[in-house]
């Protein structure tokens, strides 16, 4: 029986630089994950691309592949869907390959209720004011959505309870490195070589009879 992928899952509060620590894992050219495209009703911004940084689709699309049951999970965040299709996720781990998602965390909450056996991981900011002008400085959205998107933050900061480890990313090299730790690490755990040992297991045994 092939192995399952590590389903890993980063999230955070908005503004914490998870889009920027995803993209630092994804550059790097020894990463071993495969990412996962989410789809929202969000407008592209400037340089994305349809299908490679989302699959942008209109309410009613996504409506739809809610109702048809085609996403893990899905939040709607400062006014827009987002969501993770779950065919993709189901596919690749299926074919033992890791999948890395980046979501915010009432969605990771979800994906967490379905398949505890990921690794949860929740990036802290250095700071308050560090987040405060992360959010400001984005410098693509109106006062009003950095009001809603700094107050969202603050109530997302309260769930880190709910991961198996906490990052602090004041830098996005040290970061990386930590995230790459705990995914060897969770590699490692005897829980996820169960298989492997019984099936090792099986077959000292029949060489013993
Ligand atoms: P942005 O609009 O800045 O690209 O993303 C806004 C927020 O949505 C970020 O916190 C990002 O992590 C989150 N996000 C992106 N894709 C998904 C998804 O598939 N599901 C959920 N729940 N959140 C997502």
């Amino acid at each position: 029986m092939k192995r399952r992928g590590l389903l890993i899952v980063l999230s955070g509060p908005s503004g914490v630089g998870k889009g920027t620590v995803r993209a630092a894992i994804f550059n790097k050219t020894d990463q071993k994950f495969v990412y996962s495209v989410s789809a929202t009703t969000r407008a592209a911004r400037p340089g994305e691309v349809d299908g490679k940084d989302y699959f942008f689709k209109t309410r009613e699309e996504f409506e739809k592949m809610i109702e048809q049951g085609q996403l893990l999970e899905y939040a709607e965040y400062v006014g827009n869907y987002y969501g993770t299709p779950i065919d993709y996720v189901e596919k690749t781990l299926a074919e033992g390959k890791d999948v890395f998602l980046e979501i915010e965390v009432q969605g990771a909450i979800q994906v967490r209720e379905k398949m505890p056996e990921g690794v949860y991981i929740f990036l802290t900011p250095p700071d308050l004011s560090v987040l405060q002008s992360r959010i400001v400085n984005r410098g693509t959205d109106s006062d009003d959505v950095i009001q809603q998107r700094m107050k969202k933050a603050r109530e997302e900061l309260n769930l880190m309870k709910h991961y198996d480890y906490a990052v602090r990313n004041d830098q996005v090299d040290l970061a990386v490195a930590k995230i790459e730790c705990i995914i060897a690490s969770e590699h490692l755990r005897v829980q996820r070589s169960i298989d492997t040992i019984e099936e090792i297991e099986e077959e000292l045994e029949a060489m013993l009879d």
